[in-house]
């Protein structure tokens, strides 16, 4: 009963757990000799252990000096966090800082103490936007928000040590976004002073992600990794229906998002400047009565 105690905590470590925490569910002193011994738990820093399979990225953290918290402590939270996966983000305790020259991410506000190889939702989100820029901390605000993983009002609390500037940018959140490339178009068009609605319903077309003006649609993949065949056909078939009812479609991919936006966004721009995003719709009915 007791072993499944610690095996909890443990796994809630994702493979590290401290000896504190694992006093607490149980452990003696005895266990923890016999686990050592047959190699189930290593020490991997002064009263903090690690199972063999422990998350690698967690065992760098504690092993380092601190807990995985901020941007790497999201993504184990499955959080869409913009950028690359490392360097890893850690947190410590002031007196871990003295004569360490890595640099640990810190939050507005008092320090936290260590209690869990991996913090909280709440504490990596505050450390997070300290580590992110403006865009990055609208984007992971809107996939916390889509996920149901905390409500907006957790996020007023969460946000309130920091500076107005970046209280600010709760307003420009939106939980209904469906994928970190969509809040990165979201935010980089509204920065340019394009007006847009996000999760319009068209009938006879479905949900698109905006819709800028009355006719110009943007739809955003979501994913790095190609979408199905179903998909695709899917996506091309709302396509067409769309520019039968006379919107002008921009699909764009991950890739050009996040790697080629200034291309992307001059398309979208263009079509504004044309003013094709004010072109008049062609009436439903009609269509209808062309086809009977
Ligand atoms: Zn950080």
């Amino acid at each position: 009963m007791e072993e499944l105690d610690y095996a909890g905590v443990l796994a809630a470590g994702f493979g590290v757990a401290s000896w504190k925490q694992l006093r607490t569910a149980g452990m003696t002193r005895t266990d923890l000799r016999h686990v050592l011994a047959s190699g189930a738990l290593r020490c991997i820093r002064r009263g903090w252990y690690a199972t063999a399979l422990a998350n690698t990225d967690v065992v760098a953290a504690v092993a380092g000096g601190g807990v995985l918290s901020c941007l790497s402590a999201l993504r184990l939270h499955k959080v869409w966090v913009p950028g690359a996966s490392t360097p890893v983000h850690i947190r410590a305790r002031a007196s871990a800082h003295r004569g360490v020259h890595r640099a640990f991410c810190e939050q507005y506000g008092r320090p936290e103490s260590e209690i869990t190889s991996v913090d909280e939702l709440t504490v990596a989100l505050r450390h997070a936007l300290r580590c992110l820029d403006p865009e990055g901390i609208v984007v992971v605000c809107d996939s916390i928000l889509n996920q149901g993983l905390l409500e907006l009002s957790d996020l007023v609390t969460v946000f309130r040590p920091a500076p107005a500037r970046i209280r600010a940018l709760l307003d420009k959140c939106d939980g209904t976004a469906q994928s970190g490339t969509e809040s990165m178009t979201r935010f980089r068009l509204r920065a340019r002073g394009v007006e847009l609605r996000s999760q319009v319903d068209i009938a006879g077309v479905g949900i698109v992600d905006f819709v800028i003006g009355t006719s110009l649609i943007v739809e955003v993949d979501g994913y790095e990794t190609h979408s199905s065949k179903e998909q695709f056909e899917k996506d091309r078939e709302r396509d067409r229906k769309a520019v039968e009812l006379g919107y002008i479609v921009i699909r764009l991919t991950y890739h050009q998002v996040v790697h080629e936006w200034e291309s992307a966004e001059s398309s979208i721009l263009d079509v504004i400047r044309r003013r094709g995003h004010l072109k008049p719709l062609v009436d439903r009915k009609e269509l209808v009565s062309d086809d009977t």
